[in-house]
């Protein structure tokens, strides 16, 4: 897998990340199949659509007494653009996660960077462990977004000068930042994505409170949003129960 080299990109700049979802067998009567399997056997299918208030209590039930293993029976894939240090934190979770990158090495690293929205907090307040966010200054605002668009410029420039002298892209990308956007695709299933959401969102119905960096944040809310639609049950007893993963 190679890429020629390309004409030099000018340098784009994102405040936010992409997220869609690409691939899903993902549905709350796959829950419920699991989970009567061990009552009904091979008649379980047969039951799904009897009762539906049923279906709801029993994921409810097996959501708060942590009974994790019905929500493993379905997959989503989503197609993530985001920065580097966003993928840095998120392939720290390794249970029920697959993941392919975009490689440096087998192509040319396109110029783009991320650079704060003007809605992202700046300021960081308190100790470790007990960090508060607040607003930036519009004069913080634009320091910001000036130092690191020219950094990014110069950190780039410097990869594309090494390219064009005949370096290799694996030697050459080691000037670059990890405000740089790479790709993947990340595949789970809803038990691991709740362990995901509860680690790396803020939620008012969050029983454990979790401090995550904001970026990882913004991915988290645009997978949760896709999950919701799809397993609509499960995703309101993941909630009603403190979005602890089961
Ligand atoms: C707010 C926040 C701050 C963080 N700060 C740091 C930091 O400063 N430095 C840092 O290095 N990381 C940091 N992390 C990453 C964190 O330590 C975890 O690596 C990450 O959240 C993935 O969680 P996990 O291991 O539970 O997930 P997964 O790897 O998906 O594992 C899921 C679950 O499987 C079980 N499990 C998995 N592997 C093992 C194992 N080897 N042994 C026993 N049980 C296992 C555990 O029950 C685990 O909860 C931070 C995470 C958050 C949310």
């Amino acid at each position: 897998m190679t890429d020629s080299p390309t004409e030099t990109a000018k340098p784009g700049f994102l405040s936010d990340v992409t997220v869609e979802l690409v691939k899903h067998s993902a549905a709350d009567s796959d829950v419920l199949w699991a989970a009567r399997v061990s009552t009904a056997g091979e008649q379980s299918l047969e039951e799904l659509t009897k009762d539906p208030e049923r279906s709801k209590g029993l994921i409810n039930y097996l959501m708060r007494d942590r009974h994790g293993s019905p929500f493993e029976h379905n997959s989503m894939t989503f197609f993530i653009s985001a920065p580097i240090f966003v993928f840095r934190e998120f392939m720290r979770h390794r249970v029920g996660w697959s993941y392919n990158e975009e490689s440096g090495r087998y192509r040319e690293l396109q110029p783009v960077f991320y650079v704060p929205g003007q809605d992202r907090k700046l300021v960081q307040e308190g100790r470790p462990g007990k960090y508060v966010f607040v607003d930036g200054t519009p004069e913080q605002h634009e320091l910001t977004s000036r130092v690191m668009e020219d950094s990014y410029r110069q950190a780039y420039e410097a990869y594309q000068e090494m390219l064009a002298a005949g370096v290799a892209r694996e030697v050459a990308r080691a000037v670059l930042p990890v405000g740089l956007f790479s790709s993947m695709y990340a595949t789970c299933n809803a038990r691991s994505l709740m362990h995901f959401l509860g680690l790396r969102t803020q939620h008012e119905q969050a029983a454990v409170p979790s401090f995550p960096q904001r970026e990882i944040e913004m991915v988290g809310e645009k997978m949760e949003a896709e999950w919701a639609k799809l397993m609509p049950l499960t995703y309101a007893a993941f909630n009603k129960n403190g979005r602890v993963a089961p």
